[in-house]
């Protein structure tokens, strides 16, 4: 589903991923922790197309094409998805338009009909009861004056009606309690099948109870220095990351 071959990337002229590689399969969940600032945001902002994050080696391969010469919004109708860290505010779009284009964009791309605002509801109603959320938020302007425990719910609704092949969160669990953190949880869960993948970004072990993971790499100073499964996190959580930060020195 991901394949991801010797990926250098530069922020600032600044060189922050020095070679990453790492392969995700359909029905995969993989976590990377790892120190601040060893690129971890960095490698989701070049999945996802952002502006600022300059490749210059390696490939990242989606289904097998070159995801890096997509636009976003066609990384999106691909089946793309990414949570982020800190969701952006968008004052005058209520949630639920925001959250309506966003499906039906992804829909045209993949040729199907649009949902009218009937349709579109039951979708709502049918995804907040499975995650469990209220739905107060959907008649409030994105994001504007959520705490940050309501944008990580709203960013997983968003997820969870998107249906994407392919979710990356990113710290979606910093900050959070544990109400939230469940929510997020149950999100990732809820994708969970054969044909999807996850990749949780997360600096802490303790969303990795709620969502166990097949693999989870450790991203130390731009690449990948250790892979291993869920018992890698709980190392982790107890070592911290010193050893690793000094191995890729
Ligand atoms: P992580 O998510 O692992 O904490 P990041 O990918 O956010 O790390 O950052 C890696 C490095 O790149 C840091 O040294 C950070 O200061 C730098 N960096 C990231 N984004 C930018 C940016 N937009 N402008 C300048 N430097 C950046
Ligand atoms: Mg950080
Ligand atoms: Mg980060």
């Amino acid at each position: 589903m991901l394949e991801i071959k010797n990926l250098h990337a530069d922020v600032e002229g600044k060189a922050i991923l020095r070679g990453l590689d790492l392969t995700i399969n359909p029905g995969e969940v993989h976590a990377i922790m790892g120190p601040n600032g060893s690129g971890k945001s960095t490698l989701a902002h070049v999945i996802s197309g952002r502006d600022g994050y300059d490749v210059t080696e390696g490939e990242v391969l989606y289904r097998g094409k070159n995801i890096l010469e997509m636009e976003p919004e066609e990384r999106a109708g691909e089946g793309v998805f990414l949570a982020f860290q800190y969701p952006v505010e968008i004052p005058g779009v209520t949630n639920t338009t925001f959250m309506k284009e966003a499906l039906n964009s992804v829909r045209k791309y993949r040729g199907e009909d649009e949902l009218d605002a009937m349709q579109f509801m039951k979708v709502i109603r049918e995804k907040t009861k499975q995650l469990g959320v209220s739905n107060d938020m959907l008649k409030r302007a994105v994001n504007v004056g959520f705490s940050g425990g309501e944008k990580k719910r709203n960013d997983i609704l968003q997820m969870a009606i998107l249906e994407p092949s392919l979710a990356i969160l990113d710290e979606t669990d910093s900050g959070l309690d544990i109400d939230a953190l469940k929510t997020v949880a149950d999100g990732v869960n809820l994708l969970r099948s054969p044909e999807n993948a996850t990749l949780v970004i997360t600096h802490y072990q303790r969303l990795l109870d709620y969502i166990v993971p097949d693999y989870v790499h450790v991203l130390a100073k731009g690449k990948i220095v250790k892979s291993g499964d869920k018992s890698l996190a709980q190392e982790l959580e107890k070592k911290g990351y010193a050893e690793f930060t000094d191995q890729a020195a």
